[in-house]
């Protein structure tokens, strides 16, 4: 089984390398954000506060949150509903920061992404995919970038998408979820020890692709 292990902070490129990565492989991708991303909207939906774990612990069990592919493509669902495109909206980036901190949820997402990853040669985006999920992955990188390379990114990102934002609020915003994901209790945003850790900072998409995928070749 081929399980891939993409971690780093926001904006840091993973997501983007990792789609070009399980392409190439023809293997899947999981976009583990966009799973703390729906019980983030889930929560907003039930007007229940992202930071209440009582509240939260009592529906996170049950919660109807389904992943699939169209084309290829991950796509969320949630209660029933494409929620693909909502869950991207900048307002559910730090919903899904803040209630990733909650263990109860942080529980359920990991066993699910588990019982995927235990199936299927995959790769895997998130925080703590390398540390916690899949400690024992053979393939991990720790994909990181300058915070305001990554700001940068994530605006160009929201302009192309039609949704532009302040620039200085983007980078804020970016600086204090790589706060809370590296600074809460459970699984926090973690370099494995046994990590290779790729700066983007001055690589193009195609140059941290190709140096992952010649080490994976080289490996596997
Ligand atoms: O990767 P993305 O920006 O979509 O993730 C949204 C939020 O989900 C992150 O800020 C982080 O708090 C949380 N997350 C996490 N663990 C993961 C993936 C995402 O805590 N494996």
């Amino acid at each position: 089984m081929i399980n891939i292990a993409l971690d780093g902070p926001a904006g840091s490129g993973k997501s983007t390398v990792a789609k070009i990565l399980s392409n190439k492989l023809d293997i899947l991708y999981l976009d583990t954000g966009a799973m703390y991303r729906a019980c983030g909207l889930k929560c907003k939906n039930l007007g229940v506060s992202v930071k209440d774990e009582v509240a939260v612990s009592s529906f996170i069990d049950g919660i109807d949150l389904k992943i699939e592919y169209k084309n290829g493509t991950q796509i969320t669902i949630l209660d029933g509903v494409d929620v693909s495109t909502d869950i991207r909206k900048p307002e559910v980036s730090m919903l899904a920061s803040d209630v990733s901190a909650l263990k109860c949820v942080r529980l359920k997402m990991v066993d699910m992404q588990r019982k995927i990853a235990s199936s299927m040669d995959c790769v895997l985006d998130g925080r703590d995919i390398g540390s916690f999920v899949l400690p024992n992955a053979k393939f991990k990188y720790f994909v990181t970038a300058d915070s305001k390379v990554r700001a940068e990114r994530r605006y160009k990102e929201l302009v192309e998408r039609g949704t532009p934002v302040d620039f200085d609020e983007l980078h804020k915003e970016i600086l204090q979820r790589d706060y809370n994901d590296s600074h809460r209790d459970f699984a926090p945003l973690k370099q494995a020890d046994d990590a290779i850790v790729v700066d983007t900072s001055t690589m193009s998409v195609d140059e941290v692709v190709n140096y992952i995928l010649s080490d994976v070749n080289r490996r596997k």
